[in-house]
C-alpha cells in the first residue's frame, strides 16, 4: 500500500432491506440496513481524462452492493460486512481497499438506540512467496500450486519467475530441488496466508517428517507489503531468505529492487553480497 494518502470516494448511508440476523424474526421478515462505504482509488487519472472508466462508478458499486445485501443473509454483521467488502474487492479491479461500515438501526435489542454497526478496512496486499519441490513430478507440483493460487479469489498473482534447479540446502542428503519466486496480490492476513498455503501443500500430498528435507512442495512466506513480525508460527521477512541463493535469484528476476524491509538492501543487493560471500 502507498505511504502517501490515498484517494477516495465515498457512499454514506445506502438505505439496504435484508434478511441478515440470528433470531428467526430478522431472516423471516427481514429490517433495514444502512451501508456506508469509504473506495480507496487513486482517483488522478479520471482527475485529468474526465473519463468514468478511469476511475470506479459509485453508482455501479452502490447497485452491487445493494443486490449483495439482500442476496446473501448472514447470521451476523461482521460476516455479513467481511463478504461483502470481499465481493466488492474483487469485483472492482482498481479498488485498492475499503473501509466498509454496515449498521443495523432496528436492532432487536428491545433498548432505545440510534444504530449498531460494524466497520471493517479491507486492502489488497502484496505478498512474494517462494516455491520449492525436490520429490516426484517436480515442475507439476510448482504449476499446480501457481494454478491453485490463480483459482483463488482472494488472490491475484502479479509475476511468476523461472523455476531453478538447484542442490539441497541444510545439509539432508536429498534431490535437487526446483525452486521458484512469485508475486501476489491478496486480501488475506499473512497468518491467513500461511493456513491456505499449509492446504495447498496438504493437496501436494505434502508430509511434514525431516526438517528441510525432501518434500513435494514447499510454499514460504518471503514478504508481505514491508511488514515485520516474528510470532512462534510466522516471522516476515522470511527469517533466512537473505542467505539463500534459490529464493534470491528468482526474487531478484521479478522484484530486483524491492527492499528487504530490516535489511534495507534490495533484492539485487542481497544476491551480489551473497554471491560474493560464496
Ligand atoms: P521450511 O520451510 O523451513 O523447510 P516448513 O515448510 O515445514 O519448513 O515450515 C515450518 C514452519 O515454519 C511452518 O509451519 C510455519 O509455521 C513456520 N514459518 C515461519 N515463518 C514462515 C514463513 N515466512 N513462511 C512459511 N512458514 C513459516
Ligand atoms: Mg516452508
Amino acid at each position: 500500500m502507498d505511504k502517501l494518502p490515498l484517494d477516495t470516494i465515498e457512499i454514506d448511508a445506502l438505505e439496504v432491506f435484508a434478511n441478515h440476523g440470528v433470531f428467526p424474526e430478522e431472516t423471516a421478515l427481514g429490517q433495514k440496513f444502512l451501508l456506508s462505504m469509504t473506495l480507496y482509488v487513486d482517483t488522478s487519472c479520471a482527475g485529468f481524462s474526465d473519463c468514468l472508466d478511469d476511475s470506479i462508478d459509485y453508482g455501479a458499486v452502490a447497485h452491487f452492493a445493494t443486490d449483495w445485501t439482500k442476496s446473501h443473509p448472514r447470521k451476523l454483521l461482521e460476516a455479513a460486512a467481511e463478504d461483502l467488502a470481499t465481493a466488492i474487492l474483487t469485483h472492482y479491479p482498481l479498488l485498492q481497499g475499503i473501509r466498509l461500515h454496515l449498521g443495523k438501526p432496528w436492532a432487536p435489542v428491545g433498548l432505545p438506540l440510534r444504530e449498531v454497526s460494524v466497520t471493517i478496512h479491507r486492502f489488497w496486499h502484496t505478498a512474494y512467496l517462494g516455491l520449492g519441490s525436490n520429490l516426484g513430478n517436480r515442475k507439476q507440483y510448482l504449476d499446480d500450486a501457481v494454478q491453485a493460487l490463480r483459482n483463488d479469489v482472494r488472490c491475484r498473482v502479479k509475476a511468476v519467475s523461472s523455476y531453478l534447479e538447484t542442490k539441497p540446502y541444510g545439509g539432508v542428503e536429498q534431490g535437487d530441488f526446483l525452486n521458484a519466486c512469485l508475486c501476489l496480490d491478496t486480501l488475506y492476513t499473512p497468518g491467513q496466508l500461511l493456513t491456505r498455503l499449509h492446504a495447498i501443500e496438504a493437496d501436494a500430498h505434502r508430509e511434514r517428517q525431516i526438517h528441510w528435507g525432501p518434500r513435494t512442495l514447499d510454499l514460504d512466506i518471503l514478504l508481505y507489503d514491508d511488514l515485520v513480525m516474528d510470532t512462534q508460527t510466522l516471522t516476515i521477512p522470511h527469517a533466512d531468505m537473505h542467505n539463500r541463493t534459490f529464493v534470491l535469484v528468482p526474487l531478484a528476476e521479478i522484484a530486483p529492487y524491492k527492499r528487504h524491509p530490516v535489511l534495507q538492501k534490495t533484492m539485487v543487493q542481497l544476491l551480489r553480497t551473497l554471491q560474493t560471500v560464496e
